[in-house]
């Protein structure tokens, strides 16, 4: 697999949604498109999972900064209405900050598409050059089709864009970090008020309700309409249309990747058992979607760590032998002897 080490998740697209190999063009170019939409990488990714959608991208950054691989840099994926651009172009889809008007992008997406933009030009060797015409190697969707896209926005910024990333390359300027500014994270309980249109819970259909507002029920990490109201008799929304929510915007970060808080679970950050359970529900996490992940990757992955609890069961039931033989291969395998041992006496 070719792609970013900038790229923290992939969210694979659908194989109809693409193209395997490019025909023989070298990457060259670079087409930087607008989701139309405030979403987070994966959010976009998940779109381009359904079969015959006949779109894709090979990266997407979300509205957070986050960056997504959707599409194998060595295929072409199909962004830009042009055979011939999409064949030589990474083409990422970026997140909007707001839906309409210049169609802007926030700080965060604007530095993380700088430094992917970097770190391609670094990876195939070119600069970017925008000329306004499909020549240059920092190309639009509206060169080749009567689009919107880019949007107003990072159509004006295009010239800025081709400037920052050559002079990075150059070592003139440094690469920009992305700033943690606080994202609102909603939470189950949190009374949103939207803007008449959500989604059936069991269709694509998109119903205007008499009643707009409602109780976030769940949530569900990673889904394009990730909140439930009020258990379905509302149905699914996003935070597109949410105008408005009782809860006072928090501070505290947004809600991470779900692999993150996979990483989290398994590092033993959340606990275990109804303890877990518990604080990921809270937090607003698909408890049973994280368990189903974690429980694979514990399986899958010998070298993964067991929490202490799972292994003081293994001592009991003679796995790891007794006395020094024990401490030894407990201390070897990563584990604190000690911290097991006080486990095994107790049970
Ligand atoms: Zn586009």
């Amino acid at each position: 697999m070719e792609k970013s080490s900038l790229a923290t998740s992939v969210v694979e697209a659908n194989a109809s949604n693409y193209t395997s190999g490019r025909k023989g063009y070298k990457i060259s170019k670079i087409t930087p498109h607008h989701m139309a939409s405030v979403l987070t990488a994966t959010q976009c990714g998940k779109i381009f999972q359904s079969a015959n959608r006949n779109a894709s991208a090979n990266y997407g950054i979300g509205n957070d900064g986050g960056i997504a691989l959707y599409v194998d840099e060595t295929n072409r994926a199909w962004t830009s209405s042009s055979v011939s651009n999409d064949c030589q172009a990474i083409t990422i889809e970026v997140s909007n900050s707001s839906v309409g008007g210049d169609y802007p992008v926030s700080q965060a997406a604007w530095n993380s598409l700088i430094n992917l933009c970097v770190d391609i030009c670094k990876r195939y060797n070119f600069r970017l050059v925008y000329d306004g015409t499909p020549n240059g190697s920092l190309t639009k969707h509206n060169m080749f089709s009567n689009t919107q896209c880019p949007g107003n926005y990072l159509e004006s910024k295009l010239p800025e864009l081709a400037e920052k990333v050559n002079a990075i390359l150059d070592g003139t300027e440094k690469i920009p970090e992305i700033p943690s500014s606080p994202v609102y994270a909603r939470k189950i309980g949190d009374t949103v008020t939207i803007n008449g249109v959500y989604v059936a819970s069991n269709s694509n259909k998109k119903l205007n309700p008499a009643r707009t507002t409602g109780t976030i029920t769940k949530i569900v990490v990673g889904a394009l309409n990730p909140y439930l109201l009020d258990n379905g008799n509302l149905g699914w929304v996003n935070d597109n249309v949410i105008i408005s929510s009782t809860k006072t915007p928090s501070t505290e970060p947004a809600k991470q990747d779900i692999n993150a808080i996979v990483q989290e679970v398994i590092a033993g950050k959340w606990g275990n058992g109804v303890e877990r359970k518990n604080k990921l529900t809270s937090a607003g996490y698909d408890y049973n979607e994280i368990q189903k992940i974690v429980n694979n990757k514990l399986n899958n992955t010998s070298s993964s760590k067991k929490s202490n609890e799972e292994i003081a069961k293994e001592v009991i039931k003679g796995l790891w032998g007794n006395g020094v033989e024990r401490k030894n291969k407990l201390t070897s395998a990563g584990y604190d002897y000690n911290e097991i041992q006080k486990i095994v006496n107790k049970k």
